[in-house]
């Protein structure tokens, strides 16, 4: 078995390989769904352990991220169906105290979204300080399911004027604003493309069909999107294109195989709090004679 340095170096490589921090010339091509980096099958079981230190290690520092109340984490996940979203969203958040994280699923929108601008309805889901914020798919979806399927934008009530031939351009252009802002909020930043490959999803759709305790989780409109893998491609390559930058990278991390996934988005999150360098907030003189005072009534008790 490989020695855990070693492991922990390969790790370390895995991350930047598959982070993304300048969009310009990003090609989705270069990008294999079934890579495990420079990890063989030797690795596996040294990184499942690692995965589980991983996971402990996240919520060590979700705790000080509580407990200094100052910035926050936005996590962005996107992928085609059966990429494994909910599982890795699942597994990466198991260790960590509920109330400091709050995941939102976005699915259609409501009327009530529909009648306000596309940002609207995740401007309202943001994580407050302190608390790490999931987005199970996102704003995303306003230049991907939006621009590959023409009828959802036209149901978006839009001026005509607005709706100009480069109405996705701009859209990508104010996310990539939207970002900024956050970022110069304190909140920051990390989007996880999991990167799935045809055939895999066929294989995880097939699974869903035979083994009935999955039956549940088919849905027959999912194949139907797999109808149009390629205009999702096309659609994701220009989104990470354009929001892909130094203070909100993309993570396009191979997804065919599970146990490599988890671990990249785990080892990756766990980075990112690491940067923010956060500390427990120091107990100044005043309070601490407050604590000296309440520790003196509470002794005097019978
Ligand atoms: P799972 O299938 O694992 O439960 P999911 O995220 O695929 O998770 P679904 O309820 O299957 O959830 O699908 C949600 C659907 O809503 C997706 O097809 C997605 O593309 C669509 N959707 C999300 N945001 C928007 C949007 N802004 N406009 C239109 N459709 C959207
Ligand atoms: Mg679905």
């Amino acid at each position: 078995m490989p020695s855990r340095k070693e492991t922990i170096k390969r790790i370390e490589h895995a991350i930047r390989q598959h982070r993304v921090d300048h969009g310009k010339g990003f090609r989705l091509g270069d990008h294999d769904p079934a890579s495990t980096g420079r990890m063989g099958n030797e690795h596996k079981p040294e990184a499942v352990q690692m995965l589980a230190g991983g996971v402990e290690w996240l919520a060590r520092e979700q705790d000080k991220l509580y407990a200094q109340d100052r910035r926050s984490l936005l996590l962005v996940f996107q992928a085609m169906d059966a990429a494994g979203k909910d599982g890795t969203i699942k597994h990466v958040m198991s260790g960590v105290n509920p109330q400091g994280v709050q995941v939102v699923s976005f699915k259609q929108p409501s009327a009530l979204d529909l009648d306000h601008d596309f940002m609207w309805r995740y401007w309202r889901e943001l994580p407050e300080r302190g608390r790490i914020g999931i987005f199970n798919r996102s704003y995303y979806e306003e230049v991907l399911v939006v621009r590959v399927h023409r009828a959802i934008l036209e149901a978006q009530k839009l001026p005509p004027e607005c709706m100009r031939q480069k109405i996705f351009e701009e859209r990508l252009a104010d996310i990539a604003h939207f970002e900024d802002y956050l970022t110069r909020q304190g909140t920051k930043v990390l989007k996880f493309f999991l990167n799935v490959s045809r055939e895999e999803q066929k294989r995880r759709f097939m699974e869903r069909l035979d083994e009935p305790g999955k039956n549940w989780k088919f849905s027959s409109s999912d194949v139907r999107e797999r109808g149009y893998w390629k205009d999702y491609q096309a659609a994701y390559e220009d989104a990470i294109r354009a929001t892909a930058t130094p203070h909100a990278p993309w993570y396009v991390v191979p997804a065919d195989n599970k146990w490599y996934l988890r671990l990249v988005v785990v080892a990756a999150i766990v980075q990112a709090l690491e940067e923010m360098d956060l500390t427990y907030p120091r107990v100044g003189k005043v309070q601490k004679q407050e604590l000296a005072k309440a520790r003196a009534l509470l002794e005097k008790e019978i």
